[in-house]
C-alpha cells in the first residue's frame, strides 16, 4: 500500500518541481538577460506559476497521501525524510490565509519600488508607511503559522528551520562580545587601502580571469553556466543546469573575484546533491545558514589564505601585467584582507562584516518584541551602528535604506550570513584536521579533496537531515 501512495506522491512532486524550475528560470532570465520593457508581463507570468505552485502544494491530495504516509515505517530514509520536509512545507503553506499571502505578494512589489527610490533619494519616509504594513503583516503570518517561544521564531523558520530566536541572540551576544574589541584593534593597526585595490581593470580581462578561476574551482560548466548581473547570485534551474553570476567592475577588481569565489561555493553545493534526490524535497539545502557556509568557506577560509592568494596572483599578473607587475604576494594577501570601518555592509570586511549583521538580528528582534516601531527604526540605526562599529551614518542611504531584504519581508534572513560564516569556519576546520596538508594543496590550487569531503560530508545528504 505504502509505495501506490509514495508513487502517486512522485506524481505530484515532479510536477511541483518542473513548475518550480520554470519559476526559476524566469527569475535567471529577469536578473540577467530581460530587456527592461518585459518586466511588467514578467512580474504576471512569474505570480501565476507561483500561484499554480502554491495550489498544487497545497492540494487535499497532498495532504492526504502525507497522513497516510506520515507514520508509514515502511518507507526507506531518502522516502521518509521527504515525507517529512514536504510535511512541513505542506503546513506553512496551508496554514497562512490565501488573503494574507496575497496582501504579502502585493505589498512586497510596491515596498521594494518605494524602496528603490527611496534610497537614491536616503528618503526613509518614501519607505516607513509601506515597511510599517510590512512589518505588520508579517506578524499576521508569524501567528497564523504559529510559534512556541516568541514571534521571530516563526519567521527565522523560513529560513533556519528549528533554529530559535533566543538560540540565536546567544551566538550573537558571544559573537560580538569577543568579536567587537578584537575588530578594533585590528582596524586601529589597520594601515591605508592599498593603491592596487583601487586601480582600473578592464572588465573583459577580469572575465578571462573569473572563467579560469570557476574551472580551477572544479565548477561543472556541462552542468553549469557563469554569467553577469549587478548583484551576484546562484540559481538552479534544474539539477544539471546550475547557473551563477558575478559583476566585472573596472574600479572593484577584488570585489568581482570574490563575488566569483563566493558564487562558487553556492554552486559547488547546488551541483553536488545526488541525482537521486532530484525532484524530491531532500534534494534541496537544509537552509540559507548552511548555503551560505558553502560560499564563505570558499570565499573566505580559501580564498582569503596565503596559500590562495600566493597561487592566484600568479595568473592574475598573467592577465594585468601592467597593474600588478610590481605587486608582492605579501601586499597582495593584505590588499585581500584589508580591514576598515564602513558603513555599508555588503563591502564591508571579513573582521567587521559580522558586526553588521548582528546590528540588523537586533533591530529585527526589537521590531518583532514590539520594542521598536518602524518610524523609529532609522535612529536605532545610527545609534547600533555606533554601539558595533564606532561610526555614525552620513545618511538614512549609508544606513538603515542601505539592504533591501526588509522591502521583500525578508525578516530572519540576515542572521543566516553570520551563522553561515560560523559553520564555514567550523566545517574547515573539520575537513582540515581530517585531510591534512590542505594548505599544500592550495599552493597548487588544487580544491579537489577538500570538495571531496564537501561532496561526501553535506552535498551529497541534501536535506536528509534536519
Ligand atoms: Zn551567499
Amino acid at each position: 500500500m505504502a509505495n501506490d501512495a509514495w508513487d502517486d506522491l512522485l506524481t505530484h512532486l515532479r510536477k511541483l518541481s518542473d513548475i518550480g524550475s520554470a519559476i526559476a528560470l524566469l527569475s535567471w532570465d529577469q536578473s540577467v538577460m530581460m530587456p527592461s520593457k518585459g518586466a511588467d508581463f514578467r512580474a504576471r507570468s512569474s505570480a501565476t506559476l507561483q500561484l499554480m505552485y502554491h495550489e498544487l502544494l497545497t492540494s487535499p491530495e497532498i495532504g492526504a497521501l502525507l497522513e497516510r504516509l506520515s507514520d508509514d515505517s515502511s518507507l526507506d530514509q531518502i522516502q521518509s525524510a521527504s515525507v517529512r520536509v514536504l510535511a512541513r512545507d505542506y503546513n506553512k503553506a496551508t496554514k497562512v490565509p490565501a488573503d494574507l499571502v496575497r496582501e504579502l505578494a502585493e505589498l512586497e512589489g510596491l515596498a521594494y519600488a518605494a524602496w528603490t527610490e527611496a534610497r537614491p533619494a536616503s528618503d526613509f519616509s518614501k519607505l516607513a508607511p509601506l515597511l510599517e504594513r510590512m512589518v505588520k503583516l508579517k506578524k499576521r503570518q508569524a501567528d497564523a503559522v504559529g510559534w512556541e517561544g516568541e514571534r521571530y521564531d516563526a519567521l527565522l523558520d523560513d529560513f533556519e528551520p528549528g533554529l530559535t530566536a533566543a538560540e540565536v541572540e546567544g551566538i550573537f551576544k558571544d559573537l560580538t562580545m569577543q568579536l567587537g574589541p578584537v575588530a578594533e584593534k585590528i582596524l586601529q593597526a589597520a594601515d591605508d587601502v592599498p593603491e592596487f585595490t583601487t586601480k582600473e581593470y578592464e572588465p573583459a580581462k577580469q572575465q578571462a580571469f573569473s572563467e579560469w578561476l570557476i574551472q580551477k574551482l572544479a565548477f561543472d560548466l556541462d552542468g553549469g553556466r557563469l554569467d553577469t548581473s549587478p548583484h551576484p547570485f546562484t540559481m538552479t534551474v534544474a539539477p544539471g543546469d546550475v547557473r551563477q553570476t558575478t559583476r566585472y567592475l573596472p574600479n572593484e577588481v577584488l570585489g568581482g573575484i570574490y563575488a566569483t569565489i563566493h558564487e562558487t561555493g553556492h554552486a559547488l553545493y547546488e551541483q553536488g546533491f545526488p541525482l537521486e534526490f532530484a525532484d524530491l524535497p531532500i534534494g534541496h539545502v537544509p537552509s540559507l545558514g548552511m548555503h551560505e557556509s558553502q560560499s564563505r568557506l570558499w570565499e573566505n577560509q580559501v580564498g582569503r589564505s596565503r596559500a590562495f592568494t600566493n597561487a592566484i596572483l600568479l595568473k592574475l599578473k598573467e592577465q594585468f601585467s601592467t597593474e600588478l607587475g610590481m605587486l608582492t604576494p605579501e601586499e597582495f594577501y593584505e590588499g585581500v584582507n584589508h580591514p576598515e570601518r564602513t558603513l555599508i555592509r555588503v563591502s564591508a570586511d571579513e573582521v567587521t562584516y559580522n558586526l553588521h549583521v548582528a546590528l540588523r538580528f537586533e533591530l529585527e528582534l526589537a521590531l518583532f518584541r514590539d520594542e521598536l516601531t518602524v518610524a523609529d527604526l532609522p535612529d536605532a540605526w545610527d545609534a547600533g551602528m555606533e554601539k558595533h562599529l564606532n561610526l555614525r551614518p552620513d545618511s538614512d542611504a549609508n544606513g538603515v535604506l542601505q539592504d533591501m531584504h526588509w522591502s521583500l519581508g525578508f525578516f530572519g534572513y540576515f542572521p543566516t550570513y553570520t551563522l553561515g560564516t560560523l559553520y564555514a569556519a567550523a566545517f574547515f576546520d573539520k575537513a582540515s584536521a581530517d585531510l591534512g596538508g590542505l594548505e599544500e594543496d592550495l599552493k597548487n590550487l588544487d580544491g579537489s579533496r577538500l570538495l571531496g569531503w564537501l561532496r561526501e560530508n553535506i552535498h551529497s545528504q541534501g536535506y536528509l537531515y534536519t
